[in-house]
């Protein structure tokens, strides 16, 4: 079984065909413990969001994305066409609470508001959590001095750099997009969720195999993507837009 990571293209790379979008929540929502872990009691992947829901969409291209990546990959943004092909589809993983009010449109890289497509409409969806868990030692994690996880369960930690990754088999019940245990703010995706995602060319999103994803968060790495935003020829620097 092969798993892969769903990922915001930005700021890593630029996808010439791709739709950027990504989104962030309303100040006015409501955030909540939805999930304890069962053995130590500590909350597994962070507060989430509670309907009602509002974001603010930033884009970077011109264009709406079908998915609004944010807020730690446990909680995201779908276009209705998404919404509509995954339930249509069989695969599991995604729990939609309702249509989002987008409060805001924040325009970046030189898109302009007046070449904007009409906007979809879009739903606030929960990524399932925490049923597969990440093998630190195999995945060569780094964790920050005292940060090591204390139960076996959640294994929550501070992770400073881990990759490449692997998810233990057995702790996998079959879900197509989830957050694992291990390793909260990234979304992993199945064999199967990628074909459709391809199939149906969902225009929002890199899809990285485990086995070449890596997380770096030292203060080395942290400075190098610091001048890659900072470097005009890289194309990331843009003149950002604020449209209200
Ligand atoms: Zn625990």
């Amino acid at each position: 079984m092969l798993f892969y990571v769903l990922d915001s293209p930005y700021p890593v790379q630029k996808c010439e065909h791709f739709v950027e979008t990504e989104m962030f929540r309303s100040d006015s929502v409501e955030l909540k413990v939805l999930h304890l872990c069962p053995q130590c009691g500590g909350y597994i992947g962070g507060k989430i969001s509670i309907p009602p829901y509002a974001a603010e969409l930033v884009l970077w291209t011109n264009g709406f994305g079908d998915i609004a990546f944010g807020c730690g990959g446990r909680e995201m943004l779908f276009t209705e066409r998404f919404k509509r092909l995954f339930e249509e589809s069989g695969l599991t993983g995604l729990s939609f609470q309702g249509k989002v009010t987008i409060e805001k449109i924040k325009c970046m890289r030189g898109v302009r508001r007046k070449n904007l497509p009409v906007m979809p409409a879009y739903y606030f969806a929960y990524v399932s959590v925490g049923n597969a868990v990440v093998n630190h030692q195999l995945s060569n994690a780094f964790f920050d001095p005292g940060g090591e996880p204390t139960c076996n369960y959640c294994r929550a930690g501070l992770i400073r750099k881990i990759g490449p990754l692997v998810i233990e088999e057995n702790s996998w019940d079959g879900t197509d997009i989830f957050v694992p245990r291990g390793l909260s703010g990234t979304t992993i995706v199945s064999e199967a969720f990628v074909r459709w995602f391809r199939e149906n060319q969902i225009n929002n999103g890199r899809i990285i195999p485990t086995e070449a994803y890596l997380f770096d968060h030292t203060p080395e790495a942290f400075q190098k993507r610091l001048a890659m935003c900072e470097n005009p020829n890289e194309d990331l620097s843009g003149d950002p837009e604020d449209n209200e």
